[in-house]
């Protein structure tokens, strides 16, 4: 399922450095300076509230919370696989994918303003909406399956996409919403946290900003926080530039640098956790007690002819019901290579029951499983033993 020049973008590394055709080679390559004798491939992190600066105060580097050598690398990493061969596009990285969301919602909405989000999305959206409220900015959502969004979409300043959607994985036609959208001067954000820019590239289907949790697949370790906004090089991400400065939501260098080096494995990762999901789902369909089996990738899951359409890869993520709440609680305690924790897409496979929460619709039974990049037989072997040995 790897990409190939087939798709018609083509990277290059420096003025005259490498072309990157492939996803692999692009991930490995991915903001990397040009080459400098006796030092490192990537640089590593550096470490820097201040930097010398005499005379005139003006870039790159001045102040920490402003700008930081470190990130540069990531932000152009994370540029050329969200856009590859797109001069006109920045990136810009964030502390968390929580403010990478708020720092675009904050920055580009005033009082007054209609913004749509999903209704199931991801759960600290609730809270995000309440504060938009009591700034006085009209707050509408819809279901992300459907394309339901369209039915609230006019006269709204922004549209945010969360596709597929998390918990639920449903799947929505970006390309046409985005159509609806800017046809009405709306702006488009899309979550592409679940994807990854090698499964989904928003801005080739429309879309103004690509948005997204670094704390997740892309970094894929599970050991650090991090978020980034893609968009045109233009005044809304001079709008969430400014925001990052005035929150100060920015990453430390050393978690920047860990997902930098961790992207050159991202395609690796990606194929491997996507072909395990979808031999995960295909096992998980026979079992009796398995109820609302959802992965983007099962040819006859309710979201694949959309996905199909938009995605290159379809993620790590599979979702199911079982019969009850202390069932699902019973199987994942039976779970030996499947750890009981939240988020998803690192390395490690987990599962959690989802409604352990609150704050997300979805059963009590509800299971959202991450697959790890483990052997896949012995993955699978271990969802059904324990399926099996949590009956009754
Ligand atoms: C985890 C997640 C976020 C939030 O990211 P953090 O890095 O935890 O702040 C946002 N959107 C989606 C879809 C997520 O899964």
């Amino acid at each position: 399922m790897s990409a190939s020049a087939a798709d018609g973008t083509v990277n290059t590394h420096g003025a005259d450095g490498p072309a990157a055709t492939g996803d692999g080679t692009r991930a490995v390559r991915a903001g990397l300076p040009d080459p400098v004798k006796y030092e490192p491939t990537l640089p590593g992190p550096v470490f820097a509230a201040h930097f010398h600066l005499p005379g005139e105060p003006t870039g790159p580097y001045t102040y920490g919370r402003d700008e930081n050598p470190t990130w540069t690398l990531l932000e152009q990493a994370i540029t050329e696989l969200e856009a590859p061969g797109r001069e006109d596009v920045e990136t810009l990285v964030f502390a968390s994918g929580m403010a990478a969301i708020s720092s675009v919602l904050f920055s580009q909405l005033r009082a007054g303003d209609a913004v749509v989000l999903p209704d199931d999305g991801y759960q600290a959206l609730p809270l995000v909406k309440a504060q938009l409220e009591a700034y006085g900015i009209e707050v509408r959502t819809a279901p992300t399956g459907g394309d339901a969004q369209l039915e609230v979409l006019e006269g709204a300043r922004l549209l945010w996409i969360e596709s597929p959607s998390n918990p639920g994985l449903d799947v929505c036609d970006i390309r046409r919403l985005t159509e609806a959208a800017h046809a009405q001067g709306t702006l488009v954000a899309v979550d592409n946290t679940l994807a990854t820019p090698l499964g989904q590239r928003p801005l080739e289907l429309g879309a103004d900003f690509a948005v997204a949790s670094g704390t997740k697949q892309l970094s894929g370790h599970g050991d650090i926080l991090l978020g980034y906004v893609t968009g045109r090089n233009d005044e809304a991400m001079a709008g969430v530039r400014r925001w990052r400065k005035i929150v100060g939501a920015i990453p430390g260098p050393m978690e920047a640098w860990l997902a930098h080096r961790s992207i050159a494995t991202l395609q690796l990762r990606v194929d491997q956790q996507a072909a395990t999901a979808l031999a995960l789902a295909e096992a998980l369909r026979a079992h009796p007690e398995v109820t609302g089996l959802r992965y983007p990738g099962l040819p006859d899951d309710p979201s694949h002819a959309v996905a199909t359409q938009q995605m290159r890869r379809f993620g790590c993520v599979v979702s199911f019901t079982l019969p009850t709440r202390e069932r699902a609680e019973r199987f994942l305690g039976a779970l030996r290579l499947v750890d009981d924790a939240t988020s998803f897409g690192g390395v490690r496979s987990t599962a959690e029951r989802r409604g352990r929460w609150g704050g997300d619709a979805v059963p009590e039974g509800f299971i959202r499983l991450s697959v790890g990049v483990e052997d896949p037989e012995d993955l699978v072997a271990d969802v059904l033993r324990a399926l099996e040995e949590s009956a009754g």
